[in-house]
Order: structure tokens, then sequence, then C-alpha cells
């Protein structure tokens, strides 16, 4: 199984006429909701690619239909607690050249407590994956705790912040990153990918693939992307890991994971949205690219 404390957001999409200046108010065209944060991005990657994903986090009171898509998308719900703060949000103004804004409130994503995350982790079993990223607190708690009990921890260093990262690295047997972030982390610690005491560093690379970095071997694998057509890369990324480690769950090695994750992350660019249009596994396997 899949265990992931991860953020769960709602992303309010503005279309706007042009940015907005201080001081200006301004009408949207048109407005959309759905399901986002990658917590929930990759928690709904791992349940669409077939593994049993379960989802550590909180929500507000006006975030139940969040938990009811996740529950839709075959994601374990039952550990996400139901709190008083708002929901995470993120509120994402595009201007007609789709370039754009966005406001991220972190809210119910940011105050999980240590107990829920044990009690959560209290039923897991050795060899389960441990998933993370950098949009809850407790990272460091929570990675510690998942090393205790013998899960493989992984880590998507994302949104990056070097201090975080570091305060999870010492837990760490995987670590994904894309190549921005790699270089961020190369800048703040001195270490290139190859050079972390981490077992499996996996750097993706948009249209240029990805890479495996074997902290054992020494070995380098690279993994070609396929060729699509990008028409949003939003939740590329988010898909791309929930994909391999689903991958992983099921005791495939770490090239066919990422191999069935890379075609997951070309769909991923071909379609507008984020957790919501997360392609499952039969769409990723019967794909003509
Ligand atoms: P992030 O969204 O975190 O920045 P990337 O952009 O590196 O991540 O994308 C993750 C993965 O998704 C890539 O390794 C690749 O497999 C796939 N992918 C992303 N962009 C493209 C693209 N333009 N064409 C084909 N595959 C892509």
């Amino acid at each position: 199984a899949i265990w992931n404390l991860g953020s769960i957001n709602i992303d309010m999409v503005y279309a706007l006429p042009h940015m907005p200046q201080p001081g200006e108010t301004l009408a949207a065209t048109s407005f959309e909701q759905g399901l986002g944060g990658k917590g929930a991005n990759m928690s709904v990657a791992a349940a669409r690619a077939g593994a049993h994903a379960c989802h550590i986090g909180a929500i507000g009171p006006e975030g139940k239909w969040c938990v009811d898509r996740l529950t839709e998308y075959g994601v374990d719900t039952r550990h996400i607690a139901q709190i008083d703060t708002a929901t995470g949000h993120a509120i994402i103004a595009v201007d007609p050249a789709g370039e754009n804004q966005i406001i991220l409130y972190p809210g119910a994503n940011r105050v999980l407590s240590e107990d829920q995350i044990g009690q959560a982790l209290s039923a897991a079993n050795a060899g389960d994956i441990l998933l993370i990223q950098n949009e809850t607190n407790m990272q460091a708690e929570a990675a510690e705790m998942g090393r205790k009990l013998g899960l493989r921890v992984a880590y998507a260093a994302a949104p990056f912040d070097a201090d975080a990262v570091q305060a999870v690295l010492p837990f760490m047997d995987l670590l994904f990153l894309n190549e921005v972030e790699a270089a961020q982390l190369e800048e703040a610690t001195g270490k290139a990918p190859h050079d972390l005491d981490v077992q499996d560093v996996i750097v993706t690379l948009g249209a240029k693939g990805a890479r495996h970095f074997d902290g054992r071997s020494g070995d380098v694998t690279d993994i070609p992307a396929l060729k699509v057509t990008p028409v949003d890369t939003t939740g590329a990324g988010d898909t791309f890991t929930g994909y391999v480690l689903a991958a992983l769950d099921r005791g495939l090695p770490m090239a066919q994971a990422m191999a069935q994750a890379s075609r997951a992350g070309a769909l991923m660019v071909t379609r507008h949205g984020a957790a919501d249009v997360i392609p499952d596994l039969k769409e990723v396997q019967n794909a003509k690219f």
C-alpha cells in the first residue's frame, strides 16, 4: 500500500481579460473549480494506477466534496480529518496568453497532528511506501516514523524548499525532483543527485524524459519521454510520481515503473486540469503515441 501524507486543495481558476493591477477590481470571464493539491494529485494517480492509496490529510468544512471525489477516484480516505480550519485552496488567475498568477492558502493542510499520522501509520505494513511532499506540516516527523516502521519513505521536493528537503533527507529512500528542483537542491547542498545518500533519486525532465540515479550501484538510467503535443503541464510530475510508486508497490523494477509513469505523464500534458483528468492504468497501457 501507499500512505500519502499530502495536501488537498480546491483549485479555483478564473479567466481574466488581463492580470489585475494593484487597486484594480476586475471581473473574471469564466470560473472553474476542481480538485488539486500535489498530495491529492499523487493519491489519485497512485489509485488510478491500481495501488491501494491511503491519503493522510485534512480538510475544512467546505471541503467535503474533495473527499467524496477522492473516494470516487479510488483513494482510501479514512485518514482524512475534518477540522475547523479552511480547506487549502489555490486562487488561480489566467490571462488570455495563458500566463497565470496563483494565491495559495495552505489552511487545513498545515495543521495535521503527529497523533493523526501515527494512528494512520499504525495500520501500515513494513515494506509499504510512505509518500510526502512539501505542502503539509509534519514532514520530517512522519518520515522518521515511517523509517522506524520499516516503510519505504518517498519524498517529492515540491514546491521546493531547501530546509524542508534537508529535514527529511536522513529518512528518505526515494527522492523525486524535477529539473529545476534538482538544480535548486544542488545549489543549496552542493550535492548533485548522484551525491545524495538516497537509494533512488528520480529527476524528471519534462519533454526530455526522466533520469534515475541508483544510490547503491551508482548506475544512471534515462527513460525517454513520449512525443505528444502539450496543452497543459499541470499535474504531469504528480501523475508521474504516483505512477512510479504504484508500480514499485506492485513489485515492478524501477525502469519498468518509470516507463509506465512516462506514458501517464505524457497523457497528462495533453489534458487540461489536475486530479480530475489523471488517466487510469488501462488508458495508460492502451494509449497510442
Ligand atoms: P513537473 O510537472 O513536476 O515539472 P515534468 O515537467 O518533468 O514534471 O514532467 C514529469 C514527467 O511527465 C516527465 O518526466 C515526462 O515523462 C512527462 N512529461 C512532461 N512533459 C512532457 C511533454 N511535453 N511531453 C512528453 N512527456 C512529458
